[in-house]
């Protein structure tokens, strides 16, 4: 987090660095003694971005390169997860039609 304390828009007093809650998520931000809170702004709109693509499902077709399979993440998915060309990722097998994918890191 970037800044120790930043001035309340409702009362003037300095609000504190704090770790709040945000739609379900931890977050970091700032606090005031009046109550007030502020979330960081860059946290919040990548939760926004992933509460947007949260239990939603995409329909997609499967391509081929030679004997390899090629599955296409659409961008808005890989967006929100901030999945990038030339990552790495992992690839398990939940059982006989599921696999999934996620971030080594
Ligand atoms: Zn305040």
């Amino acid at each position: 987090m970037k800044k120790e304390g930043m001035t309340c828009v409702s009362c003037g007093k300095i609000a504190k660095k704090a770790q709040l809650r945000f739609q379900g998520y931890d977050i970091d931000g700032w606090k005031c003694s009046c109550g007030e809170e502020y979330f960081d702004p860059e946290q919040a709109h990548r939760f926004l971005l992933v509460n947007k693509v949260l239990h939603k499902e995409y329909e997609v077709k499967l391509g081929q390169i030679r004997s390899n399979l090629i599955l296409r993440i659409p961008a808005e998915l890989a967006n929100a997860l901030k999945f990038e060309k030339g990552e790495k990722v992992l690839i398990k097998v939940d059982d006989m039609k599921r696999f999934h994918v996620e971030a080594v890191a």
